[in-house]
């Protein structure tokens, strides 16, 4: 059975182009309850342990320079069926093949800086969450 977290950071450039409250709008609007948030800024070190997955790819360097140049929003989202929801509503990583209405389609400027981040399973919704926050900050 699917759970019901999932774990979103609205990323740099969306930060930047200030679309913080209608990015935050429609994701409530499309039924998360938001039980955790914060902005922050993080470090070289803090991208590169998140992405360690992708520390192989050719766009790592870029991946982790643009994750680390300004603040972004971290949350943490509630929702039956939260991953695959969220997944659904943010659209796809290239936001030239994301669905009309999806928030990478509307706030993403490319497959590199695509406005938002959503986990991509159950068990990466805890591990990201616990990376950003500490438990009294999650309600
Ligand atoms: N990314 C990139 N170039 C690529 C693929 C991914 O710069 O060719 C970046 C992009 O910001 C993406 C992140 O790396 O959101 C993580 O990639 P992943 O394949 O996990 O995509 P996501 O799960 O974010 O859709």
């Amino acid at each position: 059975m699917s759970g019901h977290k999932t774990f979103t950071m609205l990323k740099p450039d969306a930060v930047e182009k200030g679309h913080i409250g209608a990015i935050l709008n429609q994701i409530t609007a499309s039924g998360f309850k938001i039980t955790a948030m914060k902005l922050t800024q993080m470090t070289t070190a803090d991208a590169e342990t998140f992405y360690a997955i992708h520390k192989e790819r050719p766009f790592f360097g870029e991946l982790v320079e643009y994750m680390t140049r300004g603040p972004i929003v971290a949350a943490v989202l509630e929702k039956e069926n939260a991953v695959e929801d969220f997944r659904t509503l943010i659209g796809a990583t290239n936001p030239e093949d994301a669905a009309e209405g999806t928030i990478r389609k509307k706030y993403a400027a490319s497959i590199g800086e695509n406005a938002v981040h959503g986990s991509d399973s159950d068990e990466n919704a805890e591990i990201e969450a616990a990376f950003h926050f500490a438990g009294r900050e999650m309600f």
